[in-house]
């Protein structure tokens, strides 16, 4: 038979791209922002006609382009910011693909119109569809102006696909605010269909949050300073009275890079705990700076998404920071943290008077005698009361892992998991697992042993279980003593409703949904209380994330989020009986070897390999 695999031609692959990175004209406007900052500017211009359908023009006075590198610039994997692989873990730029400009150049018409500083003229290049149309000398300020226009031209369904241009806007000013508070030191200006809309001069964080958000927001402010070894942490929350009943501003940036977080939002709220009037949302503006080595930025081309190593520590100081402001700032009612209870003194003793501690010498004691058996330190150790242990009580690890979690294991493939542990269940060890940094768990198995991170395993041993109860629709429910409800914004209510019948397959139970609320009575029995909301948050976001035209299934979707927001994190300790857990029913999944983002779950390390390090 004749071969038949072909390479794609380069537009083609350049299309395919195209729709990762573009999804809609927002998407072209982070990533020329992006680019703007990047080439160092500190002015940059956004002017856009028709919600970004018809146009979209970033100008910046940054360092410009030479002439190869404007038409460079333009290839696919083409880029100034990394030269090998090594420099992905050190990077302080927000690009480094080197695939957004081609990309836009593939579905648009695009005109580049760039000089550098020690230039006279620069260069201006028209490239429609991948293919250039004309690149030509011309006399233009220092920096970059690129003109993104008709975009999807040559793709009509993504077009179509594009919401209203409310929608889009909206979307459009979304990612400008983005950009613009995690850069104060830069001005941006934004021009919609030919009138000014925002003009930010450079200026500190506070005045930009006004800027943006109006001079009533100043006196919402609460200042948030942190500082420590693994994180610094600066920016402002809003007073609890300013909370609002939609979720709409509440901004994280990782090392100046915008990026959405169920769980430290959640960390957020928990440090409101109490201060928030049933159903509203705090607003925050917060900076994290962490070692960029600790940090995953790329899980998601349009990277809002980010995995941190140890998410566990970054919760409690975010959590106690914030709480910490807000109680300086006399907003929490009682200052309770960084305080030792144990120094406190009990009320039952409060109204006795203190007795003067009677000394007692031993006058015959002789440091230079031997000591006897029986002498005066072991029957002072002997008047320690005999149920000391009871001193341990309370001090139990506390997994978010419930109980339920552990006791319905079900073993269905265990054959397919024996021949991996023979070897284990001959030596009598103790106990078969370890658990390395809060994060591995290493198990010993024949031909060496068994690294498996924990977090992945257990996304995939719920995303399993999530799509066995969504399919078979058996999903157990646990009822809640109160029906709890959740206030949404119309548009994420929408989601929730798109996906409603498949969460009540896994146990959700809904009550009332109306045009701003959900009522909820019962949820799935892995699912504690204190998470729904956070479960709910990250589905929509992990909705609204989602790439449209991909084979975009709700299903799917719904499991991989619960399975994300429900998995045990890295940073967690674990009982043995849990992590062997993990093991067990990990490979006893179906797919054990990937995480449903398909990411490594194990590592098997031979002895082989480990004799070989010991020669
Ligand atoms: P990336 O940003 O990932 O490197 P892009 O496709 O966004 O990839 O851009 C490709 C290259 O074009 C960049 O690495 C940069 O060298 C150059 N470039 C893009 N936009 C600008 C700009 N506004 N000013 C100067 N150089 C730019
Ligand atoms: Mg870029």
């Amino acid at each position: 038979m004749a071969d038949i695999i072909q390479l794609l031609p380069d537009h083609v692959a350049n299309q395919i791209a195209a729709g990762e990175v573009v999804q809609r004209p927002a998407s072209v406007v982070k990533e020329l922002l992006e680019n703007a900052i990047d080439a160092g500017a500190d002015s940059i211009k956004l002017i856009i006609k028709d919600a970004g359908k018809t146009l979209v023009q970033v100008i910046d006075n940054g360092k410009g382009m030479s002439v190869t590198d404007a038409r460079l610039s333009f290839e696919r994997h083409a880029t100034s910011k990394i030269r090998n692989a090594d420099d992905l873990f050190k990077l302080n730029t927000k690009g480094f693909r080197g695939e957004a400009l081609a990309s836009i150049a593939a579905i648009a018409h695009v005109e580049l119109k760039t000089k550098q500083e020690s230039d006279d003229v620069g260069t201006s290049i028209v490239i429609e569809g991948s293919t250039v149309a004309s690149q030509d000398v011309v006399v233009t300020p220092t920096g970059t102006s690129i003109s993104v226009k008709n975009l999807f031209f040559n793709i009509p369904a993504r077009r179509n696909f594009l919401k209203s241009d409310t929608v889009e806007l909206r979307h459009v000013i979304d990612e400008f605010h983005r950009v613009a508070l995690a850069h104060p030191n830069i001005s941006f200006a934004l021009y919609n269909n030919g009138s000014e809309s925002f003009n930010l001069p450079i200026s500190n964080y506070r005045q930009r949050i006004v800027n943006i958000f109006g001079t009533k927001t100043n006196e919402k402010l609460v200042p948030v300073e942190e500082d420590t070894e693994v994180l610094k942490i600066s920016g402002f929350v809003g007073k609890p009275e300013f909370s609002k009943k939609t979720r709409g501003e509440q901004y994280f940036f990782v090392n100046n890079r915008f990026i959405k977080s169920a769980y430290l939002n959640h960390a957020i709220l928990s440090a409101f705990d109490g201060l928030l009037k049933n159903g509203t949302h705090p607003g925050y503006f917060l900076n994290l700076t962490v070692n960029p080595q600790t940090i995953d930025i790329n899980i998601h081309p349009t990277k809002t998404e980010i995995k941190f190593d140890d998410e566990h520590t970054l919760y409690a100081l975010l959590r106690s920071a914030v709480k910490h402001s807000l109680g300086q700032f006399n907003i929490a009612p009682v200052l309770d943290f960084e305080r030792d209870a144990t120094l406190d003194t009990p009320y039952s003793k409060k109204n006795e008077t203190t007795q003067t501690p009677k000394i007692e010498v031993d006058r015959s004691f002789n440091p230079f005698q031997e000591s006897k058996p029986s002498g005066r330190q072991t029957t002072a150790f002997k008047q320690t009361p005999n149920n000391w242990d009871s001193l341990y009580v309370g001090l139990e690890s506390k997994g978010t892992m419930s109980q339920n979690d552990f006791s319905e294991v079900s073993f269905e493939s265990d054959q397919s998991v024996s021949s991996l542990f023979e070897e284990k269940e001959q030596s009598e060890t103790a106990s078969s697992t370890y658990q390395l940094h809060n994060k591995y768990i290493i198990s010993a198995i024949k031909s060496g042993m068994l690294v498996i991170d924990q977090h992945r395993a257990h996304q995939r041993i719920l995303y399993e279980d999530f799509l066995q109860d969504i399919t078979v629709k058996v999903g157990v429910s646990q009822q809640l003593l109160f029906p709890l409800e959740l206030h949404f914004s119309a548009q994420e209510l929408e989601i929730i409703k798109q996906v409603q019948e498949d969460l009540e397959h896994t146990g959700f139970v809904f009550s009332n949904v109306t045009d701003e609320s959900i009522a909820i009575k019962g949820v799935p029995v892995i699912v504690p209380e204190s998470e729904i909301s956070i479960i709910l948050e990250q589905l929509i976001s992990d909705v609204q994330n989602e790439v449209p035209e991909a084979n975009f299934s709700a299903t799917d979707l719904l499991a991989k989020s619960m399975a994300k927001s429900l998995a045990i994190k890295t940073g967690q300790s674990l009982q043995i009986d849990e992590q062997e857990h993990i093991v067990n029913r990990l490979f006893a999944c179906k797919e054990p070897n990937v995480s449903p983002t398909n990411r490594v779950t194990f590592v098997t390390v031979g002895v082989d390999e480990l004799d070989k390090k010991f020669i």
